[in-house]
């Protein structure tokens, strides 16, 4: 496993204007939401403090192509940027990094290794992704980057510790562990009299393999906090385990009648997650002994959660994914040709099910027969093929999984299991109400989703702040 090169311990990060800021007397700190709309897209906010200029999170849009996928790089002086902070390796966080770095040479640019060595294989894939779609000529997609781009912006990355405080300027900063997925963090920033802490993307309970949030509950002035179920009640009575043994009941249903399983999964995060539950699940007998698909870049991250396992703090800290569970690999190449497997499951990405990902690909021949399941575990955009499926399910329609294909019946069984990365609305206002933030700024959640949050907290602290940030609009925090 190559290194991210840390940050040294000792030196204060040195500023492009040496860190000598205009002001001392009155600290102004402002937040531009870079992301094109309220959304879950391409998360990137840009933190103007006195005279220094911070971005948190570079991401890329999941459903979007070329420069529409991008955060609004117009609002990005060349030059100007001091730091870059990731809070994890998703690509909707991390996914333009490569593009915003390019004409800010003296960037400093900060996470945490795991983020790092996650983000490294994930920005040579959406490289491979853009060049063959690019080379298929398909609606005018453009690359944004390239390999040598991806490798010469990871060399410029450097590793911060979990927990350990580092000074940038007269700055100082903190990651400390968000429970969403290896080596995801929260971010706080203090200087000045002023404190801000951003969650990036957040889970406060325990998964199979990541634990729950590790957060700081001391006040800040300004928290920007992730939204992502605020229109999801949590269900009566949830819990995570009576959702895992609903999931074994319904595998061993399929298996009975000899059908096969697809669970969309994103290849960083969900798929170890789901593989280790399911594993679990054979241990204690709920379910039988069963092989287990997954592609090849699920492949790849899974070798880095193994190979990291004994240094990052999580449960099942013993169990290697690949030595232990064994499972097996299907590539882009041999999809085509596979025989489904009765009793076999198939953890493929795209967990959006996005055209032309093995998921997908895999889905238009599920679909057809009413022994095969698809299972999804997670998160969907409801404008992604998989939000599609599951609403033309639940209205009992016929669902375009790819435009090329038109409409097609639903035969097979369709299920939803909650065992989403990200923290139930409910622990977040929890969160919120217990930090006591002067001022909330919440983010990374579609309309309703965001509304709800805002609704919840005017209601309960008349006297907080809430913004929803408009894209492009220069907010005091
Ligand atoms: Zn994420």
């Amino acid at each position: 496993m190559r290194r991210l090169e840390p940050l040294a311990h000792s030196r204060k990060l040195v500023l492009r204007h040496g860190g000598h800021k205009q002001s001392h007397r009155h600290e102004t700190v402002h937040l531009i939401n870079l992301t094109r709309a309220n959304e879950i897209g391409a998360n990137c906010y840009l933190i103007e403090w006195d005279g220094l200029k911070l971005v948190l999170d570079a991401g890329l849009h999941p459903r979007l192509d070329g420069p529409a996928a991008l955060p609004d790089t117009s609002l990005l002086p060349p030059g100007e940027i001091d730091a870059f902070f990731v809070s994890h390796a998703h690509l909707d966080h991390v996914g333009s990094l490569p593009v915003l770095m390019r004409n800010q040479p003296e960037a400093h640019v900060l996470m945490t290794e795991p983020t790092g060595l996650l983000a490294d294989p994930l920005l040579h894939n959406a490289a491979n992704v853009m060049h063959k779609r690019a080379e298929e000529g398909r609606d005018a997609v453009v690359r944004l980057f390239g390999h040598a781009e991806v490798s010469q912006s990871v060399k410029r990355w450097r590793s911060c510790p979990l927990e350990r405080e580092r000074a940038l300027g007269d700055l100082r900063f903190q990651f400390f562990a968000s429970g969403h997925i290896l080596g995801a963090a929260g971010i706080r920033i203090e200087g000045g009299g002023s404190t801000l802490f951003y969650t990036g993307d957040v889970n406060f309970r325990d998964q199979t393999l990541s634990r729950k949030a590790a957060f700081p509950h001391d006040r800040v002035d300004a928290l920007i906090v992730e939204t992502t179920r605020g229109a999801a009640p949590a269900p009566p009575d949830f819990s995570r385990k009576a959702e895992l043994s609903r999931l074994a009941e319904k595998i061993r249903a399929v298996f009975e009648r000899k059908g096969a399983i697809l669970m969309p999964a994103f290849a960083l995060g969900k798929t170890q997650e789901a593989i280790s539950a399911i594993h679990a699940m054979i241990r204690r007998d709920e379910i039988p002994e069963c092989p287990v698909f997954i592609g090849g870049l699920s492949w790849r991250l899974t070798a880095l959660h193994d190979g990291l396992a004994d240094e990052y703090p999580r449960d099942l800290p013993k169990l290697r994914i690949i030595e232990h569970i064994g499972p097996r690999l299907l590539t882009g190449r041999e999809i085509g040709s596979h025989r489904l497997i009765p009793g076999a499951i198939y953890l493929l990405s795209s967990g959006m099910m996005i055209e032309r990902t093995l998921s997908n690909l895999l889905a238009q021949r599920m679909l057809a027969e009413e022994r095969h399941a698809i299972f999804f575990i997670g998160y969907c955009d409801p404008a992604s093929p998989a939000g599609r499926l599951r609403a033309a399910h639940a209205d009992g329609t016929r669902v375009e999984l790819d435009p090329r294909l038109g409409p097609q019946p639903i035969h097979c069984e369709v299920d939803h299991f909650e065992l989403t990365a990200h923290a139930l609305r409910e622990d977040i206002l929890e969160y919120i109400l217990s930090v006591d933030p002067k001022h909330v700024v919440l983010v990374h959640g579609d309309p309703a989703a965001l509304e709800w949050f805002r609704g919840e907290i005017v209601g309960r602290r008349p006297t907080m702040r809430v913004t929803i940030p408009a894209p492009g609009a220069r907010v005091p925090l």
